[in-house]
């Protein structure tokens, strides 16, 4: 900000300086009254891309206190002996326009350079050891700047007045290529262009990045992306892509505006966009993305990754470099012991990642984009201060089991982390513990009060045990969907006076009040309390975990609850009905009547899962979280219309919602051959009413008028658009997730809200 204000105040010959305050600038300016206007707009409209102007207070200088005006317009140190200060730590940002034309300018001294930066852009957090950011507190120390470097850096007027990551081909970081045994492959220094040979020739490369490590192919070579599925122990879940630029995204997928802005926004995640229909659409082998109606595209947010891609006629497979159920690789040595097997060539570089920052991921919704993974780009920015609700407490909230990710409060401003992963995962689990510590060192957080999920088994929760007992903390549990409603309260700026809302939370599972497993609750809820006042009917989970990962067996649960030989005897002639008479049905059913490992649930991702596999897909078996619901979205995606897709009977009695009339009617359907993509969409319609009808129902008896929609199963595009959709027509106002995601992602910040009022 200070190189600016400083640039702008010199242009408009206004006397005075600029320093940091801890929490912003103090500016002080004197000049001529039209030039002070100007200097306050200019202010406002060329503030850096980088920058986040909040508050702008313009005060007259008081008339009882003396001022000494330099001559010229300076820069002054600053004054942290007197304020609060609030650390702050930018994130790292997309590579700007300036940068990317000196990269394709032959006569910059920066062209082809891999690691050209600015203040403008550039790796920031994923560098950073310590505050505040300077050189020095990042891995960029390992490279003394040379003479051009360093007159830029000290010169005001230049671009990199400050840039603390600035470097240049003489002084900075270096690329390097070698094949799966380390040994340097030959090629000068064209490492960039060898490794787009490589691609195009087919081969898996392995590329550090800036927050990891990627795996990449050519997105067009199915062979390749077949290998890769195979050596990397995946074989369903999507990869994600990166193209050169929208018009390469445009070829595959339908970009609306939300989305465009989105994908070349400094943060450039992953967007999920869908499928052109359209006759003369290009197509990607299917392979990448089996079953799926979606394809998450990034374009390149680093020059290394700009440069490749320009040289590379398609997009390539970006998926992160980690074996199975590992965390990203962060180092050389790591990547070539872990990758090994999989990639068959490594472009590296000798720039130390210091913080893994995978990247992140949204999908449009509403005219906007919602949050699905919140890592690169986003991490470290602060949420907004909220005093009134934090009341000054410093927390730590540990977060859920799957999709984890931490939560810090400090000056009533909450601090998400990175997403860290599936906690069950003993490398994450690992890395869950590092993160831990590291955020405490670089934001020297001092938490007095630690937040969990009520969950006994979840990682998080004892881990947060462990940390309260031995630095004798206050420790709050905070249930689950609870959670999920107030990170979603918060985020839509919901306040103490406003009273309760009704939380709406669709999800896999989550551990209820009554120690049973919820997942498809109706909650009333403010920051402080919430009361169970409705959810779907409970259903046995056989063989618990089992019965996640297997579909089928929620198909046969929820018959098994009505009557399952007259089912048999009336659609025994179904392919679902058929599978299931394979299986070992006595020893399920003797699970569920004895109540052995099934406990019940009233997830509505399992309802996902059922109705998913009783139209045959994912019915045996799953490969990763939510493959079956995904699938089943897709599958309906054409013929779905919030509008006009007819729902199939529910039942609704004591505030529960009962699904049985619905699978009958399913059967009934695929009984005289309707066609799955309909019977998809009618499933999904029947879903979202039903939720509408009860949530309607609950709001007028409970006075409340605003409905919160929470957890994992709205990720479900076409499910939210149809809440949305029922619940505006019942005169409900809509809360939902944009910056937190609505998945297990976002419940850290919940539990950090919710314990505040304890
Ligand atoms: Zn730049
Ligand atoms: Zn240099
Ligand atoms: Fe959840």
């Amino acid at each position: 900000m200070r190189p600016s204000i400083f640039r702008l105040a010199r242009t408009f010959a206004l006397r005075g300086w600029v320093n940091n305050n801890g929490e912003g600038v103090d500016i002080v300016v004197c000049g001529e009254p039209d030039n002070l206007a100007l200097f306050k707009k200019m202010l406002l409209a060329e503030a850096p891309p980088l920058s986040k102007i909040e508050k702008l207070n313009v005060v007259p200088w008081p008339d009882n206190k003396t001022c000494e005006l330099p001559e010229e317009f300076e820069i002054r140190a600053s004054k942290t002996e007197t304020a609060i200060i609030e650390p702050t730590l930018g994130c790292d940002a997309a590579l700007c326009e300036n940068c990317k034309r000196e990269l394709n300018d032959p006569g910059n001294r920066r062209y082809g350079y891999a690691f050209a930066n600015c203040t403008d852009c550039g790796p920031r957090f994923s560098i950073a050891t310590s505050l505040p950011f300077d050189r020095k507190n990042t891995s960029m120390d390992d490279f003394p700047l040379c003479e051009l470097c360093k007159a830029e850096y000290e010169n005001p007027f230049d671009r990199r007045f400050h840039a603390q990551a600035i470097c240049c081909p003489q002084c900075g970081p270096q690329l390097s290529l070698v094949d799966a045994n380390g040994e340097k492959v030959s090629c000068g220094e064209k490492k960039i262009s060898e490794a787009a040979r490589l691609l195009n020739q087919g081969k898996i490369l392995a590329i550090k990045g800036l927050g990891g490590f990627h795996l990449a192919c050519r997105a067009d070579n199915e062979a390749a992306i077949a290998a890769l599925r195979q050596r990397k122990h995946r074989p369903g879940k999507p990869f994600a892509l990166m193209a050169l630029d929208v018009v390469q995204v445009r070829e595959y997928v339908s970009v609306c505006e939300a989305a465009e802005q989105c994908l070349q926004s400094v943060q450039a995640p992953i967007v999920l966009l869908s499928k052109l229909t359209a006759e003369n659409r290009k197509s990607l082998p299917t392979v990448l993305a089996p079953g799926q109606q979606k394809l998450g595209f990034m374009l390149p947010y680093t020059p290394l990754h700009l440069l490749l891609m320009q040289e590379i006629q398609v997009p390539l497979v970006m998926t992160s470099g980690n074996r199975q159920g590992e965390p990203q690789c962060l180092d050389n040595a790591e990547a070539l012991e872990k990758l090994k097997g999989i990639a068959d060539y490594f472009l590296l570089h000798n720039r130390r990642i210091v913080q893994r920052l995978d990247d992140s991921v949204v999908m449009p919704a509403a005219a906007s984009t919602s949050s699905l993974r919140r890592a690169r780009g986003y991490v470290p920015e602060l949420l907004g201060e909220r005093k009134d609700l934090f009341r000054d407490r410093e927390i730590l909230a540990m977060g859920g089991e799957q999709k984890n990710t931490l939560c810090w409060v400090r000056n009533n401003r909450p601090l998400l982390s990175a997403y860290v992963g599936d906690l069950y995962q003993v490398e994450t689990f690992k890395s869950y513990q590092q993160n831990i510590a590291r955020y405490q060192h670089t934001f020297q957080f001092r938490p007095t009060l630690i937040a969990v999920d009520k969950h006994p088994g979840y990682h998080s929760t004892q881990e947060g045990r462990k940390i309260a007992e031995r630095y004798d903390l206050q420790l709050v549990e905070v249930q689950h969907h609870h959670a999920h409603i107030a990170s979603c309260m918060l985020e839509n700026n919901v306040s103490l006076q406003d009273g309760k809302v009704l939380g709406i939370v669709l999800d896999g599972s989550g551990y209820g009040e009554d120690n049973s497993v919820w997942g498809g609750e109706f909650i009333l809820a403010d920051y402080k309390t919430a009361e169970r006042c409705g959810h779907f009917q409970q259903v046995a989970l056989p063989g618990n975990e089992q019965a996640v990962l297997e579909p089928w067996r929620n198909v046969y649960a929820h018959l098994h609850a009505m009557d399952w030989d007259k089912i048999c005897s009336e659609f025994g002639s179904l392919e679902c009905i058929r599978q299931l008479n394979k299986k070992n049905l006595k020893l399920i059913a003797s699970l569920i009547d004895k109540q052995l490992n099934s406990p019940l649930s009233s997830s509505a991702g399992r309802v996902f899962d059922t109705a998913a596999a009783m139209l045959g897909v994912c019915f045996d078996k799953i490969t990763f979280e939510g493959e079956a619901a995904m699938q089943l979205e897709a599958l309906a995606y054409s013929h779905f219309s919030p509008e006009t897709s007819k729902p199939y009977p529910f039942g609704i009695q004591d505030a529960r919602i009962n699904w049985q009339p619905l699978w009958i009617s399913i059967l009934r359907d695929l009984k005289v051959n309707k066609p799955k993509a309909e019977i998809a969409a009618r499933f999904h319609q029947t879903i979202a009413r039903a939720v509408c009808d009860l949530a309607t129902v609950l709001c007028a008896q409970h006075g409340v008028s605003r409905v919160a929609l929470s957890g994992g199963v709205f990720q479900n595009a076409l499910l939210l658009s149809a809440c949305h959709y029922h619940l505006q027509r019942s005169g409900l106002r809509v809360l939902d997730h944009k910056v937190v995601p609505a998945n297990d992602g976002g419940i850290a910040l919940g539990q950090a809200v919710v314990a505040a009022q304890h």
